[in-house]
């Protein structure tokens, strides 16, 4: 099958960045969110990223409304019907991926591949909410998605070599570098960069040092190109959070308890860049 048509779920953070890149590559992209408020927000998302990508004279000024016409926003998740290939990029929470892989799979034909670019949930309990667990596959894109290379291609218990291959040609059409890695809790980029932002906010929470010079110690001393609680900001300190949780109950190693300032700011809705307040003010 031809891959033409994507699916991609969720305009948030990751959402818009992932039709973004699809409808650069020529793809039509049909973007589902909930409320029309959130696709409007994805949509002046990608056009603000589209100029700033012809600022740098990576893309031609035409381009920018042909990407942009390639963009299809639904608040149906019914219209993915004709889609070839879906991406999930849906709030990371396992009732919500749950019960969108189960109304995906009576939406979307049998032969195609569903994906979840899901941080830490198990694809294979995604894949087995599904008739298709072999169909069903992590594409974990980073973030900023436009920018970052890398795409994580995580393989469920039951997901076919063939799914695999597939998945990896996409990331490949994107531009993008997929790199394989099998499904256990965080997988790999996660398991590691997760413990550390965690950790950061400990350091912090104890007084160690401010949050500019525990941002700055990593970012000068370790060569990060970012400190960890500037990271935290970028992903989302709900995101963080439910990573952690996921690392703490599916590894059982109280090492991965969340820190309670993590729990007390997400409590309080700060949330990182996208609420304007994190560690840092937006
Ligand atoms: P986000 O909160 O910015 O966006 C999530 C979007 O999903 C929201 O717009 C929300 O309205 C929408 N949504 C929720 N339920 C929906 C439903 N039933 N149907 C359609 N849309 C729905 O979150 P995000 O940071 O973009 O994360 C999305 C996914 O990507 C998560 O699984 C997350 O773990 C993963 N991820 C995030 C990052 C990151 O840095 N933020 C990196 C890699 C992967």
């Amino acid at each position: 099958m031809t891959i033409k048509q994507v699916g991609v779920i969720g305009s948030g953070t990751m959402g818009n960045g992932i039709a973004h890149v699809f409808a650069q590559a020529g793809y039509a992209v049909m973007l589902v969110d909930i409320k029309l408020e959130f696709l409007e927000r994805g949509l002046a998302t990608i056009g603000k990223n589209l100029d700033r990508q012809i600022k740098k004279e990576r893309l031609a000024t035409a381009d920018k409304d042909a990407i942009l016409a390639r963009i299809h926003p639904t608040t149906e998740l019914q219209d993915l019907a004709d889609c070839d290939f879906v991406v999930e990029a849906a709030t990371e929470n396992r009732s919500t991926k749950f019960q969108l892989f189960r109304d995906l799979d009576q939406i979307v034909r049998p032969e195609v591949i569903l994906s979840s670019n899901t941080s830490s949930i198990s694809i294979t309990e995604v894949a087995a909410q599904t008739g298709r667990p072999e169909q069903v596959i992590g594409m974990h894109f980073m973030n900023p998605v436009p920018m970052m290379k890398l795409v994580e291609v995580i393989r469920g218990h039951a997901c076919s070599d063939t799914t695999v291959a597939t998945t990896v040609d996409l990331a490949k059409a994107l531009g993008k570098v997929p790199v394989a890695a099998n499904d256990y809790p965080g997988f790999v980029a996660n398991r590691i960069i997760m413990p550390m932002i965690n950790e950061a906010i400990f350091a912090l929470m104890e007084g160690v040092a401010t949050k500019e010079a525990i941002d700055k110690i990593m970012h000068l001393g370790l060569a990060h190109p970012m400190g960890p609680l500037t990271l935290a900001d970028l992903i989302g300190l709900d995101v963080c959070l439910s990573i952690m949780e996921v690392l703490h109950s599916g590894l059982g190693d109280p090492k991965y308890r969340p820190c309670p300032l993590l729990k007390r700011m997400v409590a309080a809705g700060e949330l990182g860049r996208k609420t304007g307040q994190g560690f840092y003010q937006y």
